[in-house]
């Protein structure tokens, strides 16, 4: 079967016209911060943890003033907030001495923050610094299977296969699509296949690989 990739992508950027970056964030170093603590955690409790913690502490050196359980505490409600209280302060640390306490615009300077991985890097490239991006989470990587604009089976198989299938220029804003989709229509359990905008060009779908309700 053939996967048409241009009418998903006109079919996506038609039902998803305001799709962005759901982390509320002011500068690149808030949107670092809030990348690495929405591992394992969904957006909407980030965005309720981070009220706490920006206001007093938008900088690396700032964010260093607290200990490492001061900020496991401001940060229990998200999951894995030890391991993420002792990679954010590392990260702190590792700006102000590699990088006069900025967030780098390179993935090769991103990835070697402590806690930070192509994921969170794509992430930042493309959301703080408007670099083409495709960062494969969870949702981007089902439903892109899904619709057969990739078949990988890691997160960085698929988005190789995304850049060299999508026009470099909608890189970002895929991203944002494909997540869109996956948390309205496309669930990792019982897609909405019926209802979905996407199911005349969708592979799963037309042929038959996929349990929907
Ligand atoms: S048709 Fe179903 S499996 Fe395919 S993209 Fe839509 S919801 Fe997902």
């Amino acid at each position: 079967m053939r996967v048409e990739t241009g009418r998903i992508l006109a079919s996506l950027a038609e039902t998803y016209p305001d799709a962005k970056c759901a982390l509320v964030h002011e500068s690149p170093f808030e949107l670092l911060i809030a990348t690495i603590l929405s591992a394992q955690c969904t957006d909407e409790r980030v965005n309720m943890i981070t009220p706490r913690l920006f206001p007093l502490y938008a900088s690396p050196d700032r964010m260093l003033t607290l200990s490492e359980d001061e900020l496991a505490e401001t940060i229990r409600d998200c999951g894995l907030f030890r391991a993420k209280a002792k990679n954010i302060l590392a990260t702190c640390a590792a700006l102000l001495a590699r990088h006069g306490g900025q967030v780098p615009q390179r993935m090769v300077d991103l990835v070697a923050l402590p806690g930070v991985g192509r994921k969170t890097a794509n992430v930042v490239l493309s959301n703080a610094f408007d670099v083409p991006a495709i960062a494969v989470d969870t949702h981007v990587f089902r439903v892109a299977r899904r619709l057969g604009l990739a078949q990988g089976d890691t997160p960085e198989k698929v988005e190789l296969e995304l850049r060299r299938r999508i026009p470099r220029k909608s890189w970002s804003q895929a991203h944002h699509w494909l997540i869109w989709h996956g948390r309205r229509i496309c669930h990792a359990r019982w897609p909405e296949c019926p209802r979905c905008p996407l199911r005349d060009c969708c592979l799963a779908y037309r042929s038959g690989a996929v349990e929907y309700r």
